[in-house]
């Protein structure tokens, strides 16, 4: 899979690409990534990627004719066009089904914004725009590593054969499952006695349980895509009505 970025800080991202996981997958040939610096496409002296917003107000913003440039000429190189990801706080919520997504994609080209953002008419050519959460960034970089880096883990050969994207958080709407190592007693804290057992089928039934509680008490809006058993569902308003204290469960 291929990666693009476009952005006026096109040196920051290979830093954290070429280190550990991401750095392996890339000599493994997993994913490969280019960085373009969004200045090659200015045509003033200066180099000018930004202007006041039009109406007043603070700020500058990105122009539009830059990033126009910019993504057809990138989009017109190489194999196949890319798929266009544009990032705001304005944007849909990214998630792990829209890393499952991008996942499928042979190319995708993330523009990342900076300043207070872009005039609006470049979001015209985006496939989609996303938004990491509910607070802003001084820029784009960060949520394209994010989108990386939550995409290529996906990918086949990314993981070592010893781990698995497959039963983590969010895999079948759960969060995942208590985990301990060694020492089994640490200042005081001992580890659950069933991990220690040996009994493989009463861990796997352990694990599914605790998953299933902590999603009931931390993150309780993710049940609602998590297929559960009538047993397990009498279990999750047993978790809810405890952490009430006792009171009715809220449908
Ligand atoms: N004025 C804008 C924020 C611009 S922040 C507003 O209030 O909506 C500058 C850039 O940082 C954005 O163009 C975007 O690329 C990036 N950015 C900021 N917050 C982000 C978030 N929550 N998710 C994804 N990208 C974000």
């Amino acid at each position: 899979m291929r990666f693009e970025t476009l952005s006026v800080f096109p040196q920051v991202f290979a830093p954290y690409l070429d280190e550990s996981i991401m750095g392996r997958a890339q000599r493994k040939g997993v994913f490969d990534f280019e960085a373009f610096d969004l200045r090659r496409w200015t045509h003033d002296r200066h180099n000018t990627v930004d202007d006041a917003p039009f109406g007043g107000g603070q700020g500058m913003l990105m122009k539009p004719e830059p990033i126009y440039e910019a993504v057809d000429e990138i989009s017109s190189m190489g194999e196949g066009r890319p798929y266009i990801v544009f990032f705001s706080p304005c944007g849909r919520r990214y998630d792990e089904s829209c890393a499952e997504r991008l996942a499928g994609e042979e190319r995708v080209l993330l523009v990342c914004g900076r300043y207070e953002g872009m005039d609006e008419r470049a979001y015209e050519l985006a496939d989609e725009v996303f938004s990491l959460g509910d607070y802003v960034l001084t820029g784009g970089e960060l949520a394209a590593l994010v989108v990386i880096d939550s995409v290529v883990r996906l990918l086949p050969g990314a993981l070592g054969d010893d781990m698995s994207a497959k039963d983590e958080s969010f895999s079948g709407s759960l969060l995942e499952y208590a985990q301990y190592t060694r020492p089994a007693e640490y200042r005081g804290m001992g580890v659950p006695d069933v991990l220690l057992s040996g009994d493989h089928g009463a861990v796997d039934r352990w694990r599914r349980r605790n998953a299933i509680e902590r999603t009931a008490l931390w993150r309780p809006d993710l049940l609602k895509g998590a297929d559960l058993t009538p047993e397990e569902l009498a279990f999750v308003r047993e978790v809810i009505q405890r952490s009430n204290g006792g009171g009715d469960v809220d449908e």
